[in-house]
């Protein structure tokens, strides 16, 4: 049965290994870099203001969030990376905690849903994140947020360069999403409930 959105609960924060959910349940987990969108993103899914916590500063980024949809599947909130103004101490904390949750073996990411800006050419962090989801094996949603900002003629050469950069084969899905105007999430949620019946 397809899971409702609506239905969300926070669980906990984790910021060590110890503090994962490996419950069984699936997993679906999201990734982006600051100021993508990822909160946002989150909270046009379930349709919640605030949820995942928009504008969150550097500093409060290197943990793990989980969410609980409809009692049948973790949302999981990665921490965002590409922040300019983080010290090296919090890059390497986040580089240990997210190396942890990528390497745990009980660690079965159901769905990862990799967001990128629609109006530029992924970073060189967006590759490594997108590397990480590929060598997990488990399928990945990429979704270009931020449709609204381009006009229309805009679109279609921007996935283009998405597609080119992250190498993605025709058959690997990139959604065209807007968390200001709600573009593109019945795709996800379609998209994220298939990855359940998988
Ligand atoms: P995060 O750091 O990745 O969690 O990003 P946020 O969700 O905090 O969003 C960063 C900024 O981008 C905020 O000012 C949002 O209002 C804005 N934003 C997020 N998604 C969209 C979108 O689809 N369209 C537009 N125009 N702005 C967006």
């Amino acid at each position: 049965m397809a899971l409702n959105f609506a239905k969300v609960e926070f669980i906990r924060s984790a910021a060590a290994r110890t503090q994962f959910l490996r419950d069984g349940l699936p997993q679906f987990a999201f990734a982006g870099r600051s100021n993508v969108g990822k909160s946002s993103v989150i909270n046009r899914l379930v349709g919640r203001k605030n949820l995942a916590y928009v504008g969150a500063s550097p500093g409060k980024t290197t943990q793990i969030n989980y969410f609980l949809v409809d009692r049948g599947a973790y949302l999981v909130d990665l921490p965002g990376y590409g922040y300019a103004k983080v010290s090296r101490a919090e890059k390497e904390r986040w580089g240990r905690l997210m190396e942890s949750y990528f390497q745990d073996e009980a660690q079965i990411i159901t769905a990862g849903v990799l967001i990128v800006d629609i109006r530029h050419k992924p970073t060189a962090d967006d590759v490594t994140m997108h590397t990480w989801f590929r060598e997990t094996g488990c399928p990945e949603i990429v979704v270009a947020n931020k449709l609204d900002k381009l006009k229309r003629s805009q679109v279609e050469p921007a996935l283009a360069l998405i597609r080119e950069t992250l190498e993605l084969a025709e058959a690997d899905v990139l959604v065209p999403f807007s968390a200001e105007k709600g573009t593109g999430k019945e795709e996800l949620i379609g998209l994220l409930n298939a990855a359940c019946e998988r």
